[in-house]
């Protein structure tokens, strides 16, 4: 069993270990300390990173009868041997968020349940975030804003976050939120008396250290509500990245923070109205412009067009439809050629089948009935011109 050093001290972030044991890892190495600081991965929280003699540690893992398993990309692997003596170098700002949003996510669970009654069901953290699902299936904004309030209260306050074993006459006597999940040497960590829960991960010393907790959004998974949130030097980091962002939106819309949603939604219901309008100008040219392609004697329209709006091609092949004539419109954009094909007599023109044909000929993807089809080849648009016209001779 590896002796755990963040238990007694979750700031220690380097100390010295003797090797017990060494084995290749794929293209690393396992190496297993007699005492390591490296909290391995377990109970939602990630593992630490760092580096075991200046070598990196990629992952750190526990086994069941509690020896730690560090893999450390080692250059040599006849470098290490049983006896060395080694120095272990913690990542600092890795941990301290961990820790932050570990201890975050202890309080956030316990104000939860005394303000909506949930129970949390799993917690999970991400490297600047963190996850707690409930067993409740929704919940208001103003329940949830309380819960986290009452937890920052406590954060402002800055009250003691303290890891005690106790005995099995103290443990029956403390107010757990959820049973312990070993049956030895129980640890309980107890936020003032807020919150007292068995874990055996790291926390903050006091609550101060979390900084903030701030929710970021809830989604509904399968059962569960899933609460998002961060804390900590990862909430700060997302906080004033935001802040930036909005600055940046306020600059470009010369408008204060508080007005960005208004101002906004008038340039977006503006955008809207004048796409609206561009859309019946372009239907009226096509209207327009679709009269005069129709004086053409061809059994088959050919349109070469490029650089058109949608609601331009559209309103044109409404056109030959309206007039009954067959037609293949070929329209180059920057990425590709477009062909759209109408047809009111599958004799004079089969639309799905020669769309096939063009898209086995030129490569490309498209497709159809005998009335109606389209296509988008990577050929350009006098090329597709030209193929169409073979086909049709
Ligand atoms: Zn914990």
């Amino acid at each position: 069993m590896t002796r755990r050093l963040y238990l007694d001290d979750p700031h220690l972030m380097t100390f010295d270990a003797t090797v017990r044991d060494v084995a290749p890892a794929g293209e690393h190495l396992a190496v297993v300390l007699d005492q390591s600081a490296f909290y391995p991965e377990s109970g939602g929280q990630l593992p630490d990173r760092g580096t075991l003699q200046a070598h990196r540690v990629l992952d750190v893992q526990v086994h069941a009868d509690g020896t730690v398993v560090h893999t450390v990309q080692w250059p040599d692997a006849d470098g290490l041997r049983v006896g060395d003596g080694v120095r272990g170098v913690v990542d600092r700002h890795h941990r301290r968020s961990q820790m932050a949003l570990h201890t975050a996510q202890h309080m956030l669970s316990q104000a939860l349940y005394l303000e909506l009654l949930a129970d949390t069901v799993s917690a999970r953290l991400s490297e600047a975030s963190a996850t707690i699902d409930l067993n409740i299936a929704d919940a208001t904004d103003a329940g949830l804003d309380k819960a986290a309030q009452a937890v920052n209260a406590l954060i402002d306050d800055d009250v003691a976050v303290r890891a005690i074993f106790p005995t099995p006459e103290e443990l029956a006597a403390l107010p757990l939120r959820s049973p312990p999940k070993v049956t030895d040497n129980i640890r309980v960590i107890a936020v003032q008396d807020f919150d007292v829960t068995p874990c055996g991960g790291t926390h903050v010393e006091r609550t101060a250290q979390i900084g903030f907790v701030h929710l970021t959004k809830t989604e509904r998974v399968k059962k569960s509500l899933r609460v998002h949130f961060t804390a900590g030097p990862p909430g700060r980091d997302h906080l004033f990245a935001r802040d930036h962002i909005v600055q940046q939106l306020c600059d470009k819309l010369t408008c204060g923070a508080p007005d960005l949603p208004d101002v906004l939604d008038k340039q977006l219901a503006q955008l809207k109205a004048q796409r609206q309008e561009l859309g019946q100008l372009w239907r009226a040219l096509a209207d327009a412009e679709g009269r005069t392609w129709l004086t053409a004697k061809d059994p088959v329209l050919v349109v070469e067009l490029a650089d058109k709006d949608p609601a331009y091609l559209a309103a044109l092949q409404g056109v030959f439809r309206t007039h009954q004539r067959p037609a293949v419109i070929v329209h180059q954009t920057a990425e590709a050629t477009d062909v759209l094909l109408t047809s009111p007599d599958p004799a004079a023109l089969d639309c799905g089948a020669t769309m096939k044909a063009l898209a086995v000929a030129l490569g490309g993807k498209g497709g159809g009935k005998p009335d109606n089809a389209r296509g988008r080849l990577p050929a350009p648009a006098a090329d597709v011109a030209r193929a169409v016209r073979q086909q049709l001779s």
